[in-house]
C-alpha cells in the first residue's frame, strides 16, 4: 500500500472505529503531568498519564482467546504486510493515544520469541513511513518480549504510538551525541552512565541504508548484551523490552512486570511514558520514584562492565 494512502486509511480506521464503538478510545479522560528527577547530575523527564478508565482493558489474553488470531474486521487496517506477507495491521482496541496499533503475525507466533530480520524491515519500514506522511507527529514502536516484560497476550505483536509532544528519551539524546553503531567487537552497544538501569542502544541509519539483515545484526548484538546480563543475574526467564525510533534501537532486560505487584511496566515506561490506572498507582509512583521502580522492575546498569568469555 501506498504510504499516503497508509497513513489515510489509519486515521480513517481509527475515526470509524471510535465512533462505532469498535475501538475504546481513553484518551480523552486522561490527566498529563511531566516528572523530573535526577540522577547524578543528570536530569531525566518523565510523562505520567493518569487513566481509571483504563481498569476495563483486559490484563492476559491466552491462546484460546486470542484477539491477534482472527481480529475484528472493524480493526483491521491492512490484511497483509511485509515481507513475506506474515503481517497485519490492527488497530489497538484500547488505545490511550489516537491511531494506536499493532503489527501482528498472521499465524500463531509467541510472544517470546526474537523479532526475525524480516519483521525488523517491516517496523522500520513501517516507522519510515510514518515519518514521511504523518508530520509533526513523533512515532516509535515497541515489542514487549518474554514473561517479565510487561506483555498482556501471548500472540506475538508489536505496538506503534506516538509520543507526547516535546517529548525527548534518554535514548534519543544518547544518539545524538554518537555516531552509528555497527555489531563489532570493537564497537559496544551505547549506555548512559547516569541511567541506574541495565539498557543498550544503536544507532540505526536511515532506511535507504539499512538491510533485513543489518537490522537483525544490532537486533542480535543487543540480545547478546541482554542475555548476558540476565544470566548474570541469575534470571532464567528470558524477557525484555525493545523501544525502537526511526533513530534507534534500545533493549532493556526485564526481571519483573510489575513494581509491588501493582504498577505495571512494558517497553513504555523505558521511552519514559507511565500510565497509571487508579491514583493508587499514581501514588505509588510518586513515592518511590520513576527512575528507581523502572531500575527495580530491571537489572543494575552494566556500564563500564566489559565483556568476558563467559559471556554470550
Ligand atoms: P501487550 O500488553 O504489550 O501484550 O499488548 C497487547 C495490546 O493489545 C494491549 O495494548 C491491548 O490494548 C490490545 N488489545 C487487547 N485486546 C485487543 C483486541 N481484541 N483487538 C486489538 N487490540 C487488543
Ligand atoms: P498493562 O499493565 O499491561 O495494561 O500495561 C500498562 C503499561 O502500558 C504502563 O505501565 C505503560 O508502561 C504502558 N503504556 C501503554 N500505553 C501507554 C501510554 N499511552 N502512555 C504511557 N504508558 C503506556
Amino acid at each position: 500500500m501506498d504510504s499516503t494512502v497508509f497513513v489515510g486509511t489509519l486515521k480513517t480506521k481509527f475515526r470509524n472505529a471510535t465512533k462505532h464503538k469498535h475501538v475504546t478510545f481513553l484518551g480523552d479522560a486522561a490527566q498529563y503531568e511531566t516528572v523530573i528527577e535526577e540522577s547524578n547530575d543528570a536530569v531525566y523527564h518523565f510523562h505520567l498519564t493518569l487513566l481509571p478508565s483504563l481498569e476495563h482493558r483486559p490484563e492476559k489474553g491466552n491462546q484460546n482467546q486470542n484477539p491477534f488470531s482472527q481480529p475484528e474486521p472493524e480493526l483491521t487496517v491492512c490484511e497483509s504486510y511485509g515481507e513475506p506477507s506474515e503481517l497485519r495491521i490492527v488497530l489497538n482496541k484500547y488505545p490511550v493515544v489516537e491511531n494506536h496499533f499493532l503489527m501482528v503475525t498472521k499465524e500463531f507466533q509467541s510472544q517470546n520469541t526474537p523479532l526475525s530480520a524480516s519483521q525488523l524491515f517491516a517496523i522500520y519500514n513501517m516507522l519510515d513511513v510514518l515519518k514521511r506522511t504523518d508530520e509533526g507527529l513523533d512515532w516509535f514502536s515497541f515489542y514487549n518480549c518474554g514473561p517479565h516484560s510487561g506483555a498482556s497476550q501471548p500472540h506475538k505483536h508489536v505496538q506503534f504510538m506516538t509520543l507526547p509532544k516535546g517529548h525527548k528519551n534518554f535514548s534519543s539524546e544518547l544518539v545524538k551525541q554518537s555516531g552509528n553503531f555497527s555489531p563489532d567487537h570493537s564497537n559496544d552497544p551505547l549506555q548512559d552512565q547516569n541511567i541506574p538501569f541495565a539498557h543498550f542502544v544503536a544507532a540505526v541509519p536511515k532506511l535507504a541504508d539499512i538491510t533485513s539483515d543489518s537490522l537483525a545484526m544490532i537486533f542480535s548484538s543487543l540480545l547478546q548484551r541482554t542475555l548476558t546480563v540476565l544470566s548474570q543475574e541469575g534470571i532464567h526467564d528470558v524477557s525484555y523490552n525493545v523501544c525502537f525510533t526511526t533513530t534507534h534501537m534500545m533493549m532493556v532486560p526485564r526481571s519483573n512486570s510489575k513494581f509491588d505487584e501493582l504498577v505495571g511496566i512494558n517497553s513504555c515506561g523505558y521511552m519514559g511514558l507511565i500510565l497509571c490506572k487508579n491514583s493508587q498507582i499514581l501514588d505509588t509512583v510518586k513515592d518511590n520514584g520513576i527512575l528507581s521502580i523502572l531500575t527495580n522492575v530491571s537489572c543494575p546498569t552494566h556500564f563500564g562492565r566489559t565483556s568476558d568469555e563467559y559471556d554470550y
